[in-house]
């Protein structure tokens, strides 16, 4: 067991448990490509230059490609129209090649309010290995789910592989979005946790954290859940990916940390989780932020672009 330095909490090591997952995928991923004449192909649109998006593709595209898939990268332009990203979603809906679409979020935001649910809503519920279409959202909801959203499925592999009791336990989760809160907390009730979830309505939210077994946070602040909001001896899944910018930003969240504040000062940005650091003094085990659940994120994804070519090989043949 690894822990956290200087506290007692174990470390959940996401790195670790998503290298295990795509070495699983790798030879599920040849066996596909040997018996269907080709490999199992995911198609990403990426919409305009966000820096993080880029990150984020450039790392799904190349261990797509480690694993074995047929990956390719759709670029629009930051002007590109909802109806010219809705199109390049047909073409990918009708395509042979292309087993998974994924539209990288955010979209720009004069596609409009409601552009990223119209992408949900078009992309072909079989070739859905985001999980977000309503019908795979529905089939979540009944258990009975194939395509579940990668991030709170790559939560449930962490905990599941470092063997941390779900069933019967208390758990809460921070945050309703419908990428992840949401599912979480359905994916939690399916094996027997009982669930409650928080949002930034919920009244006297520490005090109702603290009575969790399990505790996800999936806000996206920096470092909002502090000790005070964690039992002794639970486990604390941090999903925040947050970029502090500024000095003062890391001051504020870590005061008179000269090692973390020269690390800043060298890099110009540090990426922090909604969960403090200083939780691991109290908490029985924890996912870091990076190495968490980030790396889990991107092996789902391959492992749902897997199971969506499998199927559809299966419903053709
Ligand atoms: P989101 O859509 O913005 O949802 C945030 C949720 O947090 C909302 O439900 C919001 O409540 C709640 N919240 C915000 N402020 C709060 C407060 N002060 N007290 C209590 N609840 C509060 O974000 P998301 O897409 O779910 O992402 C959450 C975080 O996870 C972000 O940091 C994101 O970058 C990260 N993320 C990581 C991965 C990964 O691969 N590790 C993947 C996806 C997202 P309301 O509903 O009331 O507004």
């Amino acid at each position: 067991m690894v822990e956290i330095a200087g506290t007692g909490a174990r470390l959940l090591d996401g790195v670790a448990v998503a290298k295990d997952i795509r070495a699983e995928v790798a030879p599920a991923v040849a066996e596909f490509t040997a018996k269907a004449g080709r490999p199992a192909g995911l198609g990403i649109v990426l919409v305009g230059e966000n820096p993080a998006s880029e990150v984020y593709v450039r790392n799904k595209l190349k261990s797509a490609g480690e694993a074995g898939l047929f990956a390719e990268l759709i670029r629009l332009p930051a002007n590109a129209s909802i109806e010219d990203l809705l199109s390049v979603v047909e073409t990918l809906n009708r395509s042979e090649r292309h087993d998974g679409i994924l539209v990288q979020s955010p979209l720009p935001h004069a596609m409009g309010p409601d552009a990223e649910r119209r992408v949900f809503d078009t992309v072909r519920p079989d070739k859905d290995v985001d999980g977000f279409h309503p019908t795979n959202v529905g089939y979540l909801v009944q258990n009975r789910a194939t395509l579940v959203a990668c991030t709170p499925s790559g939560v449930i592999e962490i905990l599941e592989r470092s063997g941390i009791p779900i069933a019967g336990t208390r758990a809460v989760v921070i945050g309703r979005s419908d990428i992840v809160g949401k599912p979480m907390a359905l994916l939690l009730i399916h094996r027997h946790a009982t669930v409650t979830i928080c949002h930034s309505r919920t009244v006297d939210l520490p005090r109702l954290a603290a009575e969790a077994d399990l505790l996800v946070a999936a806000i996206g602040r920096p470092g909002f859940v502090t000790k005070a909001f964690v039992k002794p001896g639970a486990t604390v899944i941090d999903v925040g990916i947050n970029r502090l910018d500024s000095q003062t930003a890391v001051e504020r969240m870590f005061p008179g940390d000269a090692r973390r504040l020269a690390d800043f000062e060298r890099r110009q940005s540090m990426i922090v989780g909604d969960v403090h650091p200083d939780v691991a003094e109290v908490a029985g085990a924890m996912t870091p932020v990076p190495g968490g659940v980030g790396p889990l994120t991107i092996a789902m994804l391959l492992r749902n672009t897997l199971r969506a070519a499998q199927d559809r090989a299966g419903r053709a043949g």
